[in-house]
């Protein structure tokens, strides 16, 4: 496209991105889906950047100018050079599920990995259909766990058709991903809260065989109730990447009042004299769970 037949700059949102072309929303023109290139000189883009651009006379056009971004979702590629794969995202959904059950080790795991890109997780107990005397003890004790770490708690069953209003309510407005197990009914949430492109996600649930290194390109779709999702077979897998012992630390958000205030500047939290994590602990103000799970987690990354 020569630089004549170019319309005026406007902005644009990313909604998806095949190698070398993108294809960009016009904000005011919801759904609208215009085929464009990059300009040479700009880093690469992801789903959910918000961009500059100029029309071109057909559905076409060129993305001139990124956009700061307000998050970024990040990975390692095959190298292990972390890269941003969506961005503008405001809530990681992590969606668990009384079958497969949900463990509170892996709920940690994914609030780490939603704490070290920070960006908000939303816990979502999905399969409420599913509660019954062998598990409900269990399954509001871990709700409440997380309630009193301030996270926010979510409820629902796709089958039943419970508590989809208030997950609605909440993703109105904002960008969302939905993370979490294989099994636990994410495609069966994206189904119900995104009738129309059913197709399209079934096309999504057939790759994730794939395994951890999914490639697909990620996806923004708007819900009919305002708000939009970002989704790809790699997203859902968010939370299992690689990450740093830090992370890990840092991840732990009722550790945050301690972190620092050790005797030793390189404690290990294991069991130095003056550890502030370990007289959190003794006071009842951290859970033995919760660092028991922290652990954990440390220990499994050298098993990556
Ligand atoms: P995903 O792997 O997280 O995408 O999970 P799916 O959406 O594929 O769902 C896995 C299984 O759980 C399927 O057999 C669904 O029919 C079932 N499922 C999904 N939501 C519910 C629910 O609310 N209640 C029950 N009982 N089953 C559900
Ligand atoms: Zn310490």
């Amino acid at each position: 496209l020569g630089t004549s037949e170019l319309g005026p700059e406007e902005e644009g949102l990313v909604i998806a991105h095949y190698g070398v072309q993108l294809d960009i929303e016009r904000p005011s023109e919801p759904g609208s889906l215009y085929r464009c290139h990059l300009r040479a000189n700009l880093p690469p883009l992801v789903t959910g950047d918000r961009i500059v651009w100029r029309p071109g006379k057909d559905d076409n056009g060129v993305v001139v100018a990124q956009l700061p971004r307000d998050s970024e979702l990040c990975r390692p590629d095959n190298h292990g050079r972390i890269k941003p794969v969506a961005a503008n995202i405001d809530y990681i959904v992590l969606v668990v599920a009384p079958v497969p059950r949900a463990h509170a080790n892996l709920i940690d795991r994914y609030l780490v990995a939603a704490e070290a890109v920070d960006i908000e997780p939303v816990l979502l107990l999905n399969k409420t259909d599913l509660i019954d005397e062998t598990n409900r003890d269990y399954l509001l004790d871990l709700l409440s766990t997380y309630r009193d770490l301030g996270y926010q708690v979510l409820t629902a069953s796709t089958k039943a058709e419970h508590g989809l209003d208030a997950i609605k309510e909440l993703l109105k407005d904002h960008t969302s991903v939905f993370v979490g197990q294989s099994g636990v009914g994410k495609s069966s949430l994206v189904n119900v809260l995104l009738p129309g492109v059913q197709a399209k996600v079934g096309e999504l649930s057939e790759q994730t065989g794939k395994g951890m290194h999914t490639t697909t390109a990620a996806k923004l779709f708007h819900f009919p109730d305002g708000g939009s999702l970002i989704d790809s077979p790699g997203i859902r897998e968010f939370g299992l990447w690689h990450m740093e012992p830090e992370d890990v630390l840092n991840g732990f958000r009722e550790f945050h009042d301690f972190i620092g205030h050790c005797r030793f500047r390189d404690c290990k939290h294991e069991q130095e004299p003056g550890c502030a994590l370990l007289e959190a602990l003794e006071e009842g103000k951290i859970e033995q769970k919760r660092m028991d799970s922290y652990r954990q987690i440390l220990d499994s990354l050298d098993q990556l």
